[in-house]
């Protein structure tokens, strides 16, 4: 495989010139303004290396520094490019000399309006566990702040639900309403770039899975090492994937990527397990896959049934959080008493949002949850989590 030849084979399948994808980007919107501003000049004179984008080139460099030395020959020789499609998906796909991994603009989209519907989810839950008083006696009062406070998490969450259906019908994923693009005035927007490219990395980085295990149309003779490999981390981390009867082939490619993924992603595969890290691998792959889930209305589906490529949300979700426990299992609680399997209680939280008010539409006498059932829901889980983490022996002393 060679790089050069993977990155000019990309720009000609995409009909893109070779430049930053950006550059190409405000040339179609006719953005002169942008274009010739001098401050950015810098920035659009910059030229593609293994990716047409500088920020997917170093989530790219960050992905191939954590896997083993003797996988890099090959990652190294795949280009990522961004593509103009609106649609949020990735792709990955060899050909002789040339490796590609596709990411549609419609990911960073789909990331972005995600992104906003967590920090808004996450000031709610903040906002009922540090401000508002339960021990009020005045029981309306009480209602009434927590269904304002409810509002603000659970709008926007209600709104991306009723955009889905032009979104799919378009084949295009955009903000149409501000409450999908507006941060709460509370939340930096660190944390919200942050969250954007974790998913982007997730994505990206399962692209890049597919292509080290071998399941592009072209595979390559390491990768039946590599898959050993996973396997061996999957027992080691006593992680297992479904049964060959309950999914096809293709979804348990999926399924081995999405493994392969956030092992990369949380350090595991080469020993460098961090907090932070798992921290970003979580964010990545659980608010990832919750946005694919809901915008293609994956949840569920028939366990193996043929033709599906996808496993379902249900399947994705349960192994990508199984995998983030076991390999937190060991990592002390921090400093102001977070722990990651903290804050996969929180995404759980927002995951059930979604999920269920799409299984009430969909399934008689289940109702949606609401701020109430989730305030409760948060109290209980904290109260579990705690003694949780004090069994496993992870506060530190
Ligand atoms: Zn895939």
């Amino acid at each position: 495989m060679d790089l050069e030849q993977s990155c000019k084979t990309f720009h000609e399948t995409k009909r893109l010139p070779i430049q930053n994808f950006w550059k190409t980007l405000f040339e179609k919107g006719d953005r002169q303004d942008i274009l010739s501003d001098a401050r950015y000049s810098e920035y659009f004179a910059w030229k593609p290396k293994s990716s047409n984008c500088p920020e997917l080139q170093s989530l790219l460099e960050q992905l191939i520094d954590s896997v083993p030395d003797n996988w890099r020959t090959r990652a190294r020789r795949i280009f990522a490019g961004r593509t103009l499609d609106f649609l949020p998906n990735g792709k990955a796909w060899r050909d002789g000399q040339v490796g590609v991994i596709e990411i549609n603009y419609g990911v960073t989209s789909a990331a972005m309006i995600y992104s906003v519907l967590y920090c808004k989810y996450f000031e709610m839950i903040r906002t009922i566990g540090l401000d508002i008083d339960f021990t009020d006696d005045d029981s309306d009062t009480l209602k009434m702040i927590l269904d304002e406070v409810g509002d603000s998490g659970f709008s926007p969450i209600l709104k991306a639900d009723s955009e889905r259906n032009s979104w799919r019908s378009h084949r295009a994923v955009y903000a149409g309403h501000e409450l999908l693009r507006e941060l709460p005035a509370s939340r930096s927007m660190d944390s919200y770039h942050e969250s954007v490219r974790a998913i982007e990395e997730f994505i990206l980085a399962h692209e890049l899975a597919h292509h080290l295990l071998g399941h592009t149309a072209d595979p390559y003779p390491r990768a039946r090492q590599n898959s050993n490999h996973l396997d061996k981390m999957l027992q080691k981390y006593q992680v297992s994937l479904p049964e060959e009867q309950e999914m096809n082939d293709d979804q348990l490619q999926e399924l081995s990527a999405d493994a392969l993924a956030l092992f990369i992603m949380t350090g595991a595969l080469t020993d460098e397990l961090e907090a932070p890290r798992i921290y970003r691998a979580s964010a990545g792959a659980i608010i990832g896959l919750t946005a694919l889930a809901h915008i293609d209305d994956s949840w569920v589906s028939i366990p193996g049934a043929p033709g599906e490529t996808h496993p379902d949300f249900i399947s994705r979700f349960s192994l990508a959080s199984h995998l983030i426990k076991a390999v937190s299992s060991d990592i002390p609680v921090g400093d102001e008493g977070g722990h990651p399997f903290g804050f996969l209680s929180q995404l759980s939280g927002f995951v059930s949002i979604i999920l269920n008010h799409w299984l009430a539409e969909h399934i008689d006498g289940r109702s949606p949850v609401n701020v109430l059932s989730l305030t409760n829901w948060l109290f209980e889980r904290s109260l579990e989590l705690q003694r949780e983490l004090e069994h496993l022996g992870l506060y530190r002393t």
